[in-house]
């Protein structure tokens, strides 16, 4: 008969690396599992990290591999596997990979999110040097300085109306000639005295060498194109959780996140949600990682109305 673990954590970015070393401390007979070679998840992508009690401006790849490092010395390791198919036999959740499966009483979803990519030239090139995909996180690098934000939707408002507090002028550039985002929102956007809107048009490249110069731009209607001079590009043209392996077998919303409250608890007993992947307001590391050391407190207190676990 295979091995039954008490917990399997899919996914080692800040919640996975969180959810293990509280796993560890717990004893459960846990298996991790990731399908990158390193661990630290989004983290690992990030320049700087600003924005973490206690360590100011750390490097994202520095704060991932301490995080995992602390993992390790309390016994855990990520095994490189990609889950592509989980079903349920009873109680007991089964984890299909690409090489294997795994049987185990409680899973914990740490899969993450990426942010999505306008895809346009110098984008991948600038990216760390004034391109950013999290205001939150780089605003500050920004200070006094002019940016460009792209997007039309709530994400893009609402990073445009923090950015105006730090930067000097923030320009929108919005593909259509209205905001798909709230009207509460819009009313902050508006309110703001350096947030300049630039309807219609498209960003068709980030200009630069060695930081971003500024952003060439295209107006859909006239197909005109200019140069628009900027420190720092944002951008915000959504975010998708890594669940498609997950449609069918626990409740997303319909963004594709797992629905899960703070506790972690989705709609398959024994299956727990933490980190980027869950329904949330705030998609950080210090959110992240709270996720893992929540989700693996419900496992437990799970695990111990089984009528079989010792
Ligand atoms: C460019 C950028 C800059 C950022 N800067 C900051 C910042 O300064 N401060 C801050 O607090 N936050 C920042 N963030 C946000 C932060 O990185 C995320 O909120 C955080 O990493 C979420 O952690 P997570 O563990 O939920 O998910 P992730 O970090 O996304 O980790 C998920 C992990 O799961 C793995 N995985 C996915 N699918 C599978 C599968 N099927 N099988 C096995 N493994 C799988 C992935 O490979 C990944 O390693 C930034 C994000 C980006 C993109």
């Amino acid at each position: 008969m295979q091995e039954i673990y008490d917990l399997i954590i899919a996914g080692a970015g800040p919640a996975g690396i969180c959810a293990a070393i509280y796993a560890s401390r717990a004893r459960l007979k846990t298996l991790w599992l990731e399908k990158k070679f390193a661990a630290g998840g989004q983290i690992a992508d990030t320049g700087e990290v600003d924005n973490y009690p206690g360590m100011p401006g750390i490097g994202g790849m520095e704060l991932g591999e301490a995080m995992a490092a602390h993992a390790e010395k309390l016994g855990l390791q990520p095994l490189r596997e990609t889950i592509r198919s989980i079903e349920n036999e009873g109680d007991v959740k089964v984890i299909h990979t690409k090489k294997n499966t795994y049987r185990t009483r409680t899973l914990i979803l740490a899969c993450g999110a990426l942010h999505k990519k306008l895809e346009v030239p110098g984008e991948e090139e600038l990216g760390g040097m004034g391109v950013s995909y999290c205001a939150a996180c780089d605003g500050v690098f920004f200070k006094e300085k002019t940016v460009v934000v792209a997007g039309g939707g709530n994400a893009a408002a609402e990073d445009a109306v923090y950015l105006s507090r730090i930067c000097r002028k923030v320009y929108l550039v919005h593909r259509r000639h209205e905001l798909r985002a709230d009207r509460v929102i819009q009313e902050s956007l508006f309110a703001c005295g350096n947030v300049e809107m630039v309807w219609d048009s498209t960003v068709e490249s980030i200009e630069g060498t060695e930081k971003v110069e500024g952003v060439r731009l295209r107006h859909v209607l006239s197909g005109e194109e200019r140069f628009l001079p900027a420190d720092g590009v944002f951008i915000a043209v959504g975010i998708t959780p890594g669940t498609d392996f997950l449609k069918g077998y626990v409740d997303l919303d319909e963004g594709g996140y797992v629905i899960a409250g703070e506790e972690g608890i989705t709609s398959v007993p024994g299956v727990f949600a933490a980190g980027d992947i869950r329904t949330k307001a705030l998609r950080q590391v210090v959110t992240a990682v709270a996720d893992g050391a929540n989700a693996v407190h419900s496992a437990e207190q799970y695990l111990q109305k089984l009528s079989d676990f010792v």
